[in-house]
């Protein structure tokens, strides 16, 4: 596909978000915030969910967190219009608690649409959510981040939610510079995927995850 068709493509997609109604987040939403970035992205980033500054913008990312994320994208020598920014659900649970199951599940087919036509040979899931949701495991992001997992013809590099850096301090920013810097040798052919036995489900499945 073109890379102006893929780009309207998103953009109808978006439209069509931006009416959504099958979850109980569109009862309280300010705005659908479906995504951000290039329909070409190398890398997508997939977070959890828009908070308070992301609601009212109608933009992933774009408060303290997203701050931290653009820093890190810029150490590996990459802007925000290299990347599609993108998170689990695209509308903001209230007082920022965690997505529910049930508001996951009526969300997950739109993240799906978006990996299927961005097709970007690397996503990056941001916290235990989109860690869960694209790997299938149930082991927490602590364990499963330094790695890069083969998916769908596709690489996953899991690493920590900007705000968990926010908040924990030194050690968890070093570990997602680590994961950021996996990514860019990924990115330029100097680190293959070391796959794990059960690590990965096609993203064609995406919707069927229960
Ligand atoms: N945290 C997220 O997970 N997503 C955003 O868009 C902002 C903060």
């Amino acid at each position: 596909m073109a890379d102006k068709q893929a780009a309207e493509e998103l953009e109808r997609m978006a439209e069509v978000a931006a009416t959504c109604t099958a979850c109980g987040l569109s009862a309280t939403r300010t705005n659908v915030v479906f995504g951000d970035g290039s329909a070409r992205a190398q890398v997508m980033f997939i977070g959890e969910g828009p908070g308070r500054n992301e609601d009212l913008q109608g933009v992933p990312f774009v408060g303290a967190a997203g701050q931290l994320l653009n820093q890190l994208l810029s150490e590996i020598g990459l802007e925000r219009s290299d990347a599609y920014i993108a998170n689990v659900v695209k509308c903001r649970p209230p007082g920022n608690r965690d997505p529910r199951p049930d508001e996951i599940a009526a969300c997950k087919g739109y993240l799906a649409d978006q990996i299927r036509l961005i097709d970007p040979p690397v996503v990056m899931t941001l916290g235990n959510f989109a860690t869960k949701l694209l790997l299938k495991e149930e082991r927490g992001i602590t364990r499963l981040r330094g790695r890069a997992y083969p998916w769908w013809n596709r690489i996953v590099i899991p690493t920590f939610h900007p705000a968990a850096a926010l908040r924990g301090g030194a050690s968890v920013l070093e570990s997602m510079r680590e994961d950021f810097a996996l990514t860019r040798a990924v990115l330029d052919g100097r680190s293959e995927p070391q796959p794990e036995p059960g690590a990965g489900r096609p993203v064609e499945q995406l919707e069927l995850f229960g």
